[in-house]
């Protein structure tokens, strides 16, 4: 049986429960193809053209979550040495779900996770440049011109790397909450080019992936994201 069940495409699409979205199919509410669909479990396909009400559903059966991932958490979806990772925040293991880059273990923070993979690999590749925010503290204190350094670009081991945006957040005293955006990718990046620029990192968190930001989720705790915020992904 190839496709998915009417109800559950309309449900995960935002209409409600799935006995819901029957009910919406009984009250006759819902066109497959320009036709009204009376029939329960009818099986529908990406490439239906599904309505309700008149108005065109987005059915995309992509599914994308961002997990606030705790430290000391490897980002793997399975550890073979039992370490704890990513795939042990995933309860929905309905279908397989590849995580869009990696975070180092110490690092907080936002990850996605999704079940298309193709996307998963683009979201990671430089050239795509989603921007990735970073709060990170470290001790100061730091020098007026610390922003344009990061901005003109550290020289690293394996060549520069450069910050799009870097401001202070917070400061007491000695001990400074800063805010490193950036669009590449290197393992450690951040780490190593405050450590460059004399201020080692004690604390990372990614609080944002390109548009999708982390607001006040709880650590370890897993969300799927709207069809708006998945629109504005692809
Ligand atoms: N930069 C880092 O140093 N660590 C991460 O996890 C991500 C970016």
């Amino acid at each position: 049986q190839e496709g998915e069940r009417l109800q559950k495409v309309l449900a995960r699409a935002g209409y409600g429960s799935r006995r819901a979205c029957e009910e919406l199919i009984e009250q006759a509410r819902v066109e497959v193809n320009g036709e009204i669909v009376l029939e329960q479990g009818l099986r529908v396909q990406d490439s239906d053209e599904i309505r309700v009400d008149g108005l065109s559903v987005a059915t995309q059966s992509y599914q994308f979550f961002a997990l606030n991932k705790p430290a000391g958490v490897v980002s793997t979806m399975e550890d073979p040495d039992g370490r704890q990772c990513l795939g042990d925040y995933v309860t929905n293991r309905e279908t397989r779900l590849f995580h869009v880059g990696r975070l180092d273990t110490e690092t907080e923070g936002i990850i996605l996770l999704t079940n298309h993979g193709e996307l998963a690999h683009r979201l990671t590749h430089p050239k795509y440049g989603v921007k990735k925010t970073y709060l990170a503290a470290v001790t100061g204190p730091l020098p007026r011109e610390v922003g344009k350094r990061l901005k003109d670009g550290i020289e690293l081991e394996d060549g520069y790397a450069r910050a799009d945006h870097f401001r202070v957040v917070e400061q007491l005293g000695k001990n400074y909450l800063v805010e490193v955006v950036l669009h590449e990718g290197r393992k450690h990046i951040v780490r190593r080019m405050l450590a460059e620029a004399g201020f080692p990192v004690e604390k990372l968190v990614r609080t944002a992936f390109g548009p999708i930001g982390l607001g006040d989720q709880k650590s370890g705790w897993l969300r799927r994201l709207s069809n708006t915020e998945v629109g504005m992904l692809m």
